[in-house]
């Protein structure tokens, strides 16, 4: 079975999640699986590696649980990018717009090295604003996005628009 396949085998949709008409993709059946979780980082970390990055960023937070293991996969390190008021020292912010209202990622502004080539990881690619908020917010802070990496991409979305001549890797597309 290819990786994508197992991949959609261990997803479950939750309709009207966290919100009438949106369907949540549920990864917790896919992380409960010890070889279908493990097949999904030996990918991610493979990607990680074959884009020389070298640390691995994740998103608050399930975005953590993919970034975390696939860094160590491929060897290298993990830094967070939080919600905000969550991480204690120094930080920088970037905000953007939610459909309605607007959110904001943080970092540690002494996180990364300037020129560091990092790849961003989130579980999944919807309409692209947080993706898009955490590669500037990256670039602020001097780091090179050689990379960024889902495992699930809502295609109708359309959030590789909000990433142009970005390099994008999406595990599984869904329509
Ligand atoms: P967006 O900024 O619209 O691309 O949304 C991406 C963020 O929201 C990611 O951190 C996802 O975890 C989460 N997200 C958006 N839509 C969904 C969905 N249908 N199912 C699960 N998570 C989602």
């Amino acid at each position: 079975m290819s990786i994508a396949k197992l991949v959609a085998a261990h997803l479950r949709d939750i309709p009207d999640f966290p919100q009438p008409g949106v369907v949540f993709k549920d990864i917790t059946p896919l992380l409960a699986d010890g070889e279908a979780f493990g097949q999904t980082i030996e990918y991610l970390g493979d990607f990680v590696e074959r884009v020389g990055a070298e640390l691995v960023v994740g998103i608050e937070a399930r975005g953590f649980i993919l970034a975390a293991p696939a860094a160590l996969q491929a060897g290298l390190g993990f830094i967070p990018l939080r919600k905000p008021g969550k991480l204690p020292g120094v930080t920088l912010r970037e905000s953007y717009a939610l459909e309605y209202g607007e959110a904001a990622l943080e970092m540690h502004e002494d996180a990364i090295r300037s020129g560091t080539r990092v790849v961003v990881m989130d579980d999944v690619l919807a309409t692209g604003g947080t993706a898009a908020a955490a590669a500037d917010l990256l670039e602020r802070a001097g780091a090179e996005v050689v990379g960024l990496s889902f495992l699930i991409e809502l295609a109708s979305l359309r959030g590789r628009v909000k990433l142009p001549g970005r390099s994008l890797d999406c595990l599984l597309t869904v329509p």
